[in-house]
C-alpha cells in the first residue's frame, strides 16, 4: 500500500471513530500527523508552545500568537469545508447575538463613533461573504479537464483600525477562514481589549464546535515591535492592514505580499440634474454614520453653483445644521492644529484627535453654536483649500465648495481625493458627468445617486466587507481575496463527451 493511501486511510479511520465518540474530528487529527503537511513555512520553530492551550487566541507574545494560529490552520485543514462553514457561521451568529454589549465595549474604550452605528455594524457582519464565494473554475476539452481551485495561504498577518475594531475583525475572520486560512491580529492599541474579549468569545464557540482553538489569534498588547514580529514571523505568509498612510506603507515595506486597506477622503459632487431632496439626504446618512468614521464616509461636497444654495436649504431641512462663518472659524481652530507656511494656501493642518468621531454637539459647542437634539450632521461653505476639505477629518460635519461646472468639480474632487483611489460620490442624472468623474477619480467605490454606504451593498447591490483594499487593488475583499490560485490538470482521462 503507498504511503498516501496509508495515510488516507488512517484519516478516514480517525474520522469515523471521532464521529462516533462525538470527538471534533479535527481535534484528534491535528498535531502529530498535520505538522508534516505541506503549509509553505519549512516545517521549522512553528509548533505552538504548550502554553497555547487555554488561550482562546488571546497571546502576550507575537511569535506564540503566530504559531498557535499556525497549528490551528493545519488543524482547519483537517476539518475541511465543513469545519470553514461551521466558523463562518458561528462568527457571523456570535457578532449579531452580542452586538449590544460589544458595540457598547468598542465605544467604551475607543470613545469615537456612536452606540447605534456600532451595534448596526456588528449585526450586519452576516453580509460577509462565506465559503459559497469560492467556487473551482473549470475547463474540460479534448486533453482532459482542468480545475483551478482557490486554496489557502496558511497564516494571514491582520492589522485592524481604531474606527471599527470588532467589525472588521470579525468579517476579516469570516473572509479569511472561510478561504481556509488562520489569522493573528495586531489590532489598533486604543481598540485592543474590546478586540480581544471578541477573539476570545469566537475561539471558546469555535472550539466546542471544530475542536481547533486558536483559528484567530490576537496580540493582546499590540506595539509597533509586535507588527514586526508578526509581519516577520515564517508562518505568516501574507498581510491585511486596514488603517491609514502609516501602516500602509509599514506593510509595503515588509517584503511580504501586503493587502492593504487604506485611507480615504471621499469627495461629492452634485449637479444641477440631481434631486436636491435625495442628495441632501444621501450626504447626511452617509457623513454621519458613527460620526464620519467610515473610510467610505462623504468627507467633502463640491457642488455647482447654480444648485448649492438648494442643495444646502435641503440640508438644512433634512436635520443638518449650517454654520455661519465665524462658527465655522471657531470649530477649524479647535479642530486643527495649523502650522502657517506649510502644506499650500491654509499651511499645514493636523486633525486634532479629541474631535475625530464625536458627537455633533462637541462640534457644535466648539463653534459656539446651540444645535437642537439629535442633530446628526453640521455643514459650512468653504474654499476647496480649506483644512477640512483637504484632510481626512472622521468628524459629522461636511464642507461644502461651490463649483462652476463639471470640469472644475470632477478637478477639485480629484485633488481633495488625494490619489488613495478610496471612494467618490456623484448625484447627478447627466450621463457625461458620471462617466467623467468615474474615468477621472478612478477609485475603487464609484457611488451615483445614493448614500456611501451603497457601496458596501448596504441600499445598493453588492456584499460587504470592512476592509477595501484600495492602493493595492484587490477592491472589497472576500474570501477569494485569501487564496492561491492552483491548477489541477488531469490528462485525457474523464472526458465524458
Ligand atoms: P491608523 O492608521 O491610526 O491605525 C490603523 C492600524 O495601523 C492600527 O492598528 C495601528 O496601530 C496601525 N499602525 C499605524 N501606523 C503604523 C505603523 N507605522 N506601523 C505599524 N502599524 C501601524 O488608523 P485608524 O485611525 O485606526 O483608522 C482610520 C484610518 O483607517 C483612516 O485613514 C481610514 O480611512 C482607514 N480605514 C480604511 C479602511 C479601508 O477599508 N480601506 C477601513 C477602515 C479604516
Amino acid at each position: 500500500m503507498s504511503a498516501v493511501n496509508e495515510t488516507l486511510i488512517r484519516d478516514v479511520v480517525a474520522d469515523v471513530l471521532a464521529r462516533l465518540g462525538g470527538v471534533p474530528a479535527a481535534a484528534k487529527a491535528a498535531p502529530p500527523q498535520a505538522a508534516k503537511a505541506d503549509c509553505g513555512c519549512n516545517g521549522k520553530g512553528l509548533a505552538a508552545s504548550p502554553g497555547a492551550r487555554g488561550k482562546f487566541g488571546v497571546f502576550a507574545d507575537a511569535n506564540e500568537a503566530c504559531a498557535a494560529a499556525h497549528e490551528s490552520f493545519l488543524q482547519l485543514q483537517k476539518g475541511g469545508i465543513a469545519a470553514r462553514v461551521k466558523i463562518v457561521e458561528i462568527v457571523k451568529a456570535m457578532a449579531e447575538a452580542n452586538a449590544e454589549v460589544w458595540g457598547k465595549l468598542e465605544l467604551d474604550e475607543t470613545k469615537i463613533g456612536r452606540l447605534d452605528h456600532k451595534i448596526e455594524k456588528l449585526k450586519i457582519i452576516k453580509l460577509v461573504p462565506g465559503v459559497e464565494w469560492l467556487r473551482p473554475d473549470a475547463r474540460s476539452g479534448d486533453h482532459g479537464i482542468t480545475l483551478e481551485e482557490y486554496t489557502p495561504f496558511g497564516v494571514v498577518g491582520a492589522v485592524t483600525p481604531s474606527t471599527h475594531s470588532i467589525p472588521t475583525l470579525s468579517g476579516n475572520i469570516v473572509n479569511i477562514c472561510a478561504a481556509g486560512n488562520a489569522v493573528v491580529f495586531n489590532p489598533h492599541p486604543s481598540a485592543a481589549r474590546c478586540a480581544a474579549v471578541a477573539v476570545r468569545a469566537y475561539n471558546e464557540a469555535i472550539f466546542r464546535e471544530t475542536g481547533i482553538e486558536n483559528i484567530a489569534t490576537i496580540i493582546e498588547k499590540p506595539s509597533m515591535e509586535s507588527f514586526n514580529t508578526m509581519c516577520k514571523h515564517e508562518a505568516v505568509r501574507i498581510l491585511l492592514v486596514t488603517g491609514g498612510p502609516g501602516v500602509v506603507k509599514a506593510a509595503m515595506q515588509t517584503g511580504k505580499r501586503a493587502i492593504c486597506a487604506g485611507p480615504g477622503n471621499p469627495p461629492v459632487y452634485v449637479d444641477d440634474t440631481a434631486c436636491m431632496k435625495r442628495a441632501a439626504k444621501a450626504i447626511i446618512q452617509g457623513a454621519s454614520y458613527d460620526n464620519n468614521l467610515l473610510c467610505i464616509g462623504e468627507k467633502e461636497i463640491f457642488a455647482l453653483e447654480s444648485i448649492a444654495d438648494k442643495l444646502m436649504e435641503q440640508m438644512s431641512l433634512n436635520g443638518a445644521v449650517k454654520l455661519t462663518n465665524a462658527q465655522l472659524d471657531a470649530l477649524t481652530k479647535a479642530a486643527f492644529t495649523i502650522t502657517p507656511g506649510q502644506g499650500g494656501g491654509c499651511g499645514h493642518a493636523a486633525v486634532n484627535k479629541d474631535f475625530i468621531g464625536k458627537d455633533p454637539i462637541v462640534l457644535a459647542r466648539a463653534a459656539g453654536v446651540n444645535i437642537p437634539a439629535g442633530t446628526q450632521l453640521l455643514f459650512a461653505e468653504t474654499g476647496a483649500d480649506h483644512p477640512f476639505v483637504v484632510e481626512e477629518q472622521m468628524m459629522p460635519f461636511v464642507p461644502i465648495t461651490r463649483v462652476r461646472n463639471l470640469e472644475e468639480g470632477v478637478a477639485r474632487a480629484l485633488e481633495a481625493e488625494h490619489g488613495y483611489k478610496h471612494t467618490s460620490i456623484i448625484h447627478s442624472h447627466d450621463l457625461e458627468a458620471l462617466t467623467a468623474m468615474g474615468r477621472s477619480l478612478d477609485t475603487t467605490l464609484f457611488i451615483k445617486n445614493g448614500p456611501c454606504m451603497a457601496g458596501l451593498g448596504l441600499g445598493g447591490e453588492g456584499y460587504l466587507s470592512f476592509s477595501i483594499a484600495t492602493p493595492t487593488g484587490e477592491g472589497v475583499s472576500n474570501p477569494r481575496t485569501f487564496t492561491r490560485v492552483r491548477r489541477c490538470v488531469l490528462v485525457d482521462n474523464l472526458r465524458i463527451y
